[in-house]
């Protein structure tokens, strides 16, 4: 039989959780291979220039933001940042409403101006006093009561996992924050801001500090696999597919994008709705709950990348079903979801030569900087556990 090239590590998944982990390996002195089975660099992060040129997000907008200066001071070794307050609206009702749920929705709400007692007071009188609230629909209803859980997030719940929010754990909402005063910023993180170049030139920055990092675009793990003797394989794809679904497929939602490009005098026709020069909607991202909308947002990234060009692009996304054809953007957070993750994690502890991280890997909803410290800290246990028995290559 051939001899096999000989590497230390086979990395399946060329985005966060593939790229970071590979470049601490790397810099070590570790021998890394990274595959990836689609023709591009960044995972889900990975944005590019369409043909207008405007820089998009094709896999979703995606911002970045972390609470955690060790995440953000490894990135920042690749990227400058372009600073960002990612503000967004909910339109229902004919209108557009300031989201989250603040101060000023409130007003919106009652149609004249108010202030922070008086919207204290009236969140006493509506929240529902639950101690431990379990899953989505409790953790919105112990903040704002029904009226305004039924406006915002019952239905852009239902459109978007095909679930209840009953059906679904507290984090999913619970992830969206709701204000007494009048921030309306959408995110909560002390650090928000996106590379300044972009992700995919960030990830390009990554590679070119792995020392020796090969990189194999389109290809798969089971043509990979058979062509490599390697110590160590980093697993960042979905788990059930590694263990070829034998407890059965955990599930995912998929999404459909539909793009649409503005400019000339097609652009500045719309800024009377915009109000903003060279922009289309009036904030990055507007979301539609209501369930007769068949999409769930249409995200203008320009708002956030700042790109000077007369031409901008707006992206609807409509929630699918995941089927093996369609990519597997989200976990579907349940409890028995968790059960069956837990039969897989249960199987993936037993290995001692296989690491599954991220977001498909661990099956979690996990935003650009949590994978980042999983990656991180994995690869510090590899660095620990390999040290001494690998001899790094020169
Ligand atoms: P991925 O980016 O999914 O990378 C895994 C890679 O592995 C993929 O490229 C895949 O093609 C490859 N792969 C899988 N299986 C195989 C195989 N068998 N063989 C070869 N290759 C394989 N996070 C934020 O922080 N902020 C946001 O605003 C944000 N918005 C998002 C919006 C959307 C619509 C989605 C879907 C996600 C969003 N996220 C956001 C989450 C973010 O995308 C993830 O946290 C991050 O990209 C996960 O990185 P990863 O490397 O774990 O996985
Ligand atoms: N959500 C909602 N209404 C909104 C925005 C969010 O009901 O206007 C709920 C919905 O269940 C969504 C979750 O909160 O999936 C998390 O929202 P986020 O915008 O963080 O979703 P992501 O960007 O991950 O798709």
């Amino acid at each position: 039989m051939e001899d096999l090239p000989e590497i230390d590590f086979l990395i399946v998944g060329a985005g966060f959780s593939g790229l970071v982990s590979a470049q601490r390996l790397c810099q070590a002195g570790f021998r890394c291979v990274v595959i990836d089975n689609r023709n591009h660099i960044g995972g889900n992060a990975y944005d590019c220039y369409d043909e207008a040129g405007v820089l998009i997000h094709p896999y979703g907008p995606h911002y970045f933001r972390s609470n955690s200066a060790r995440i953000v001071s490894y990135l920042s070794q690749f990227t400058e940042w372009h600073e960002v307050s990612y503000q967004i609206k909910s339109f229902t009702q004919q209108k557009f409403w300031s989201f989250p749920i603040n101060l000023n929705t409130f007003e919106e709400w009652l149609g004249r101006p108010s202030t922070e007692l008086e919207w204290r007071d009236y969140l006493e009188n509506q929240r529902i006093a639950i101690e431990h609230p379990q899953n989505s629909e409790e953790v919105i209803l112990t903040q704002v009561g029904w009226d305004f859980y039924r406006m915002f997030f019952e239905p852009y719940t239902l459109k978007q996992w095909k679930r209840h929010p009953r059906e679904l754990q507290a984090s999913v909402c619970g992830r969206i924050p709701i204000r007494l005063n009048r921030d309306d910023r959408y995110l909560t993180e002390s650090f928000q801001a996106m590379p300044a170049a972009g992700y995919t030139a960030m990830f390009e920055k990554m590679i070119e500090q792995s020392p020796g990092l090969v990189l194999r675009l389109n290809t798969s793990f089971a043509e990979e696999k058979p062509r490599w003797s390697y110590r160590h394989l980093i697993f960042t794809g979905p788990i059930d597919a590694y263990y070829d679904h034998c407890y059965g497929s955990l599930p995912y939602r998929s999404l459909r994008f539909e793009r649409e490009t503005y400019s000339g005098e097609e652009l500045r026709a719309r800024e009377a709705i915009s109000g903003k020069p060279g922009l289309w909607q009036p904030a990055l991202q507007v979301n539609y709950p209501d369930l007769e909308v068949p999409y769930t947002r249409t995200v203008e990234i320009k708002h956030a990348t700042g790109q000077k060009i007369d031409a901008t692009t707006v992206v609807r996304e409509f929630p699918e079903d995941w089927t093996p054809d369609k990519e597997p953007f989200y976990p579907v957070p349940t409890d028995a979801t968790a059960q069956l993750y837990a039969r897989y994690k249960a199987r993936a502890d037993q290995e001692t030569n296989v690491s599954f991280i991220g977001r498909l890997g661990t099956y979690r909803y996990y935003n650009m900087d949590q994978v980042t410290g999983m990656a991180l800290t994995e690869a510090e246990k590899l660095l620990q556990k390999y040290q001494s028995t690998l001899s790094p290559s020169s």
